[in-house]
């Protein structure tokens, strides 16, 4: 199975390395048509709106919204969270509109660029070592949507359908369990897919 990272900007090689320590396969996906070849989907942190012209300019917004519709599984982390959200705090312009969520950018307040937490999180029997940088909160969610962690009582980490999202930087740390809720998404996935073919 093989797992894309968005490779126009951003946390890019840090993700395939935990991809691979995982045991999947990763690849750089820096074409629209490289989305054929991939089972699951990562949209990393960086510079969401850098990444969003990005996409625009090398043409890969209705191919991700394509690979969407397909229940192909995405996984937002940070900027990746900004870039999937319905909904932007203050803004007409949300990007991928795959999740019903509502995202607040650079929402721990200026002054704290970054921290790490111990953070508990659904289907993870320890807490996870989270690490924040200018992270994204989701104000609130649809029904649809599971949360699956929060910080100070705003969403961290959600989950609807084939989508996941987190605020944090799981492939900054070693520990490869936040990943692997997502691996698990992708197999489920491709068991469907498989079973249809
Ligand atoms: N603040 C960035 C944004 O909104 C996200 C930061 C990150 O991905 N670490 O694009």
């Amino acid at each position: 199975m093989t797992i894309g990272v968005l490779g126009l900007q951003g946390a890019v090689s840090e993700h395939i390395k935990q991809i691979e320590a995982a045991g999947f396969k990763g690849v750089l996906v820096k074409k629209a048509e490289q989305l054929e070849e991939i089972d699951g989907l990562i949209i990393p942190g960086g510079e969401s709106t850098a990444i969003r012209n990005l996409m625009n300019l090398y043409g890969f917004i209705d191919p991700v919204k394509d690979f969407s519709s397909k229940k192909k599984p995405i996984f937002g982390t940070c900027a990746g969270m900004v870039l999937v959200a319905d909904k932007l705090n203050g803004s007409d312009d949300a990007h991928l509109k795959l999740m019903d969520i509502n995202v607040t950018r650079n929402a721990f307040g200026r002054q704290v660029e970054s921290f790490e937490t111990d953070l508990p999180v659904k289907g993870l029997a320890e807490p996870f070592p989270a690490v924040f940088i200018r992270a994204p909160y989701a104000e609130s969610a649809g029904p649809q949507v599971e949360v699956l962690a929060t910080y100070r009582d705003k969403i961290v980490a959600a989950k609807q359908d084939h989508i996941l999202v987190s605020a944090f930087h799981p492939e900054l740390t070693n520990d490869t369990r936040f990943l692997e809720l997502f691996l698990e998404m992708v197999k489920e996935s491709a068991k469907t897919t498989g079973a249809e073919v």
